[in-house]
């Protein structure tokens, strides 16, 4: 009985983290409220912003037609009759995004991805999510299903493919940037065992079938995932809007979406990110009429900056550029990555001779040139940055160059944009960016376009996703306006076990899913290895320790030397200093009472994370800190 484990391992620990305790839930369900409540046809808003975080059980139990169908014994009998859903990421956050999908002894994981600290983690760790899940039901995952190739729902895959070597299905696009990911030097992942799939195919894997829909994001071949169930059907939507203009691949698949809707729909998790927006979200292709306009105003160089994933808007800029018969060069380390798998798919329409090497630009003027840039967000090592500010190696920004930021600013990112934005006016740039003009269109759905997915699935049961809490709470609000109960709508957490059997749903239990914080001497590029210890030495400031080691009796000889800057106080200093004094004085009798080699001892790292630990737990703070040791 897998499931019952599950709750007792799950609930007991942690309770305390989540407001929506699930006894309440489980009494709920099985009490005889629901009806009560199933008589309203308009639940109040008020009642259910206060019960959310006490009680949600109060709005959710199970929504069953028959109250009488009492789930209390049947439980018992049908232990292999229950479908799971558990959110590992994704939920009450961007980023992160995976779902655990469990029926019986069958497990499927969707997305893999990576998410970004919060902000009193030092740094630019990533976090991963956390797969203790996974391995205590390890004999059940039978495969991983991609939705589309974004780092926040692909990202975490070189720790998932480390420890498990399953199946993992994505569209063309998907599985080249995971293949490259996980070549990357460091990965130390190989064999991955990967398939390509297309838009429709239809996978097995244990009992569950999972189906490929065709929808439209700021990346190419991004899919729904239609997941047949001995339950019923999974309907995720991936992250998705509905573009009927597209540059590559066609509007969404809606008439299939329809199609599945009317087989009839068990379950909907669908992407809020952008639920509190009104309306439609543009076509990708109306940023290509922006472009078609700007290139032909500008008379001298061009800049655009994007993300680098987002080959519509690169394949928009190659398209002005022939129209102006200009030529492109690629700036920025990353910016290569996506563009070399989607040109490899042929996804890039475009004649080899428009991309120009950057060393090739001597040779153009500069109403001939256009580069496409990394640094929209106005990270500090990008290339817009660094020529922003005058500290790119070959180019400079100079009177007379149109820079375009061609995307918005992601949340919390508006201090360092602006501050790159003006650096360029500084320096005589024409600056475009989207307050100012429509150079950029989202990728996920709006309001209306959501409402057109609900009513096209029609599900019975709704869990948002893929949004903080707000956006699933207003998704909610969204699915209930449309006539979905509030019983049936479930707002969950990392972590929370989504259970239904025998026409009952409720939250179960709960598992490990706080997120796994991974330091940046992991898997990260070396740009961000060089911001990070530039963020830390902001943040925290450095100690620097200088300890002498008699290279005869391996001994420290006089006192280690310990310099603070931009940590601590002055005030503070010498104390800390002292008791830091004293941990490299126990480390080193420690090493000299177990025979071994104190300079060897520290350069493993050892002391510098016995120092790390002692001036964070003094300090709370982190500073870098470097350990030289000299033997004499
Ligand atoms: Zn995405
Ligand atoms: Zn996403």
């Amino acid at each position: 009985m897998p499931s019952k484990q599950n709750n007792q391992s799950g609930q007991p620990t942690h309770n305390k983290s989540h407001p929506s305790a699930p006894a309440s839930v489980a009494k709920a369900s099985a009490g005889g409220n629901p009806s009560s409540r199933r008589g309203k046809s308009k639940p109040n808003a008020g009642n259910v912003a206060s019960t959310q975080s006490k009680q949600t059980g109060n709005r959710r139990p199970s929504g069953q037609r028959k109250p009488a169908n009492n789930p209390n014994k049947q439980q018992e009998s049908a232990g292999n009759g229950m479908l799971k859903l558990i959110p590992l990421g994704g939920m009450r956050e961007i980023g992160k995004n995976m779902t655990v999908i469990e029926y019986g002894n069958d497990m499927i994981v969707v997305d893999c991805g990576i998410g970004f600290p919060e902000e009193d983690m030092p740094g630019i760790d990533i976090v991963i999510p956390d797969f203790s899940y996974l391995s205590s039901n390890k004999h059940k995952l039978k495969a991983v299903f991609l939705t589309h190739g974004h780092e926040d729902h692909i990202g975490a895959l070189p720790w998932l493919c480390k420890e498990y070597n399953v199946p993992i299905y994505g569209n063309k696009l998907t599985i080249e940037l995971v293949r490259n990911k996980l070549n990357d030097r460091g990965t130390g992942v190989k064999n991955a065992d990967l398939h390509p799939i297309s838009d429709g195919d239809r996978i097995d894997a244990g009992v569950f079938n999972v189906e490929f829909i065709h929808t439209n994001h700021s990346i190419a071949d991004a899919n729904a995932l239609a997941i047949r169930t001995p339950a019923g059907i999974v309907f995720h939507s991936g992250d998705f809007k509905i573009d009927y203009t597209p540059i590559h691949g066609g509007p969404a698949d809606l008439a299939r979406i329809a199609q599945i809707g009317a087989e009839g729909v068990l379950l909907m998790i669908a992407d809020s990110t952008n639920v509190e927006r009104s309306g439609y979200t543009s076509s990708e292709r109306k940023v290509g009429e922006t472009f078609a306009d700007l290139f032909a105003k500008a008379e001298g160089r061009i800049f655009v900056a994007t993300f680098s994933s987002n080959i519509f808007r690169l394949q928009q800029i190659f398209t002005a550029v022939e129209m102006y018969g200009r030529k492109v060069a690629l700036l920025g380390r990353s910016m290569p990555n996506v563009f070399n798998a989607a040109n490899s798919l042929g996804y890039i329409k475009m004649d080899p001779d428009t991309l120009i090497d950057v060393n090739q630009i001597d040779k153009y003027d500069a109403d001939e040139l256009v580069f496409i840039t990394t640094g929209s967000q106005g990270e500090p090592m990008s290339a817009l940055t660094r020529m922003a500010f005058s500290e790119h190696r070959k180019i400079e920004i100079i009177p007379g160059d149109t820079v375009i930021l061609s995307s918005s600013a992601i949340p919390g990112n508006e201090k360092p944009i602006y501050r790159v934005i003006n650096e360029l006016f500084k320096r005589g740039a024409h600056v475009i960016y989207e307050s100012l003009s429509e150079i950029h269109v989202s990728g996920h759905a709006y309001k209306e376009e959501l409402k057109l997915l609900h009513q096209l699935v029609k599900p019975k049961y709704f869990i948002p996703g893929h949004g903080e809490y707000r956006h699933l709470y207003k998704h909610a609000e969204l699915a209930n306006s449309m006539g979905a109960p509030w019983e049936n709508i479930f707002l969950l957490n990392n972590g929370d076990i989504f259970e239904y059997q025998n026409g009952n749903a409720r939250i179960g239990g709960f598992t490990n899913a706080a997120g796994i914080l991974i330091d940046g001497s992991g898997m990260g590029d070396v740009d961000s290895l060089v911001l990070r210890d530039r963020l830390l030495l902001a943040d925290d400031g450095i100690v620097a320790v200088f300890i002498a080691i008699d290279s005869k009796t391996g001994e420290i000889i006089g006192q280690p030397d310990l310099q603070a800057k931009g940590f601590i106080y002055e005030s503070e200093v010498e104390k800390t200093i002292v008791e830091c004094r004293r941990k490299i004085n126990q480390f080193a009798a420690k090493a000299a009472s177990g025979n071994k080699p104190l300079a060897a001892m520290i350069s493993s790292g050892a002391l510098r994370d016995q120092l790390r630990d002692l001036l964070f737990e003094r300090t709370r703070r982190r500073p870098m800190i470097l350990v030289s040791v000299i033997e004499i």
